[in-house]
């Protein structure tokens, strides 16, 4: 029998043969650590007793989804709402229970669906099974891809519709890609990007990095890759996969990218100047 299973070290889904996955493909790459009790993985109904799933309208049309505990990492996944030309959702929470599945077909369900990168699918697939939306994802993060059924592979660019398109960064994993909501004025950045936040929300620090948990930097070559494909989008706050930096995401990370390049690459955070 074959079941859909989540890492709890990471929050990865693969489907696999009962009872349980030998191992999970993210944990093993080296941007992750190996769990350090041994492998555990939870079935859908074993997480469904656990986890209960919340939602917020971050930015008018812009909703995010994320868990109340969370299973690994906890990436929160964003429904980008376009009554016309279709919903975008982009990256995934660990887990949509029922209610949350009702309230995204009340918003009129997933005509397109997509993610930066492997470590921030969540459970994309139980998105995959409710909606039947087109599955649209560069073509170096299909080896990631099992748990559910890719229709639109690309390479460089993904034009979902005018409002809603997809780039090829790499780097940070192979197929790494953001996606700019140019009516927005944002960028979902996956992990290109990462801020820290004060008790109020606003970003104090941004990072950049090749593996977060391992500490490793772009190498320059990477830097000027994110500079030439991130800096020519038109957009001001961005969004991570775990929180929304509303304004100034395009100022920071432009400070950010001259500063990795000034000297020897770095993985820490950089303290975001006032732009006011
Ligand atoms: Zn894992
Ligand atoms: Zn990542």
């Amino acid at each position: 029998m074959m079941l859909h299973y989540v890492c709890e070290n990471c929050g990865f889904w693969q489907r696999y043969f009962a009872p349980r996955p030998p191992n999970c493909l993210v944990c093993c790459d080296y941007r992750h650590p190996l769990p350090p009790a041994g492998w555990q993985f939870r079935s859908l109904a074993e997480v469904a007793a656990r986890l209960a799933t919340r939602w917020v309208e971050v930015l008018p049309g812009i909703w995010q989804f994320w868990n109340e505990p969370t299973v690994g990492i906890g990436p929160r996944g964003y429904l980008i709402v376009d009554a016309e030309r279709g919903n975008v959702s982009f990256e995934g929470a660990g887990y949509y229970d029922s209610a949350a599945l009702d309230f995204i077909d009340s918003l009129g369900g997933i005509r397109y669906l997509s993610a930066s990168h492997c470590h921030v699918f969540g459970a994309l697939w139980q998105l995959v099974e409710a909606f039947a939306p087109e599955v649209v994802m560069q073509q170096d993060e299909l080896p990631f891809c099992q748990a559910f059924q890719v229709s639109w592979p690309y390479e460089d660019r993904a034009e979902l519709h005018p409002g809603a398109v997809l780039y090829h960064t790499g780097r940070h994993t192979p197929g790494h890609a953001v996606l700019h909501l140019p009516k927005h004025q944002l960028l979902c950045c996956g992990d290109a990007l990462k801020f820290k936040l004060d008790a109020q929300g606003q970003a104090t620090h941004i990072s950049t990095h090749r593996a977060y948990d391992a500490h490793i930097p772009l190498s320059h070559g990477d830097v000027r890759h994110y500079q030439a494909v991130l800096l020519p989008l038109d957009f001001d706050g961005v969004l991570t996969p775990w929180e929304p930096v509303p304004q100034g995401g395009k100022a920071a990370a432009t400070q950010l990218f001259a500063a990795q390049l000034a000297g020897r690459p770095f993985a820490d955070f950089l303290p975001i100047r006032s732009y006011v």
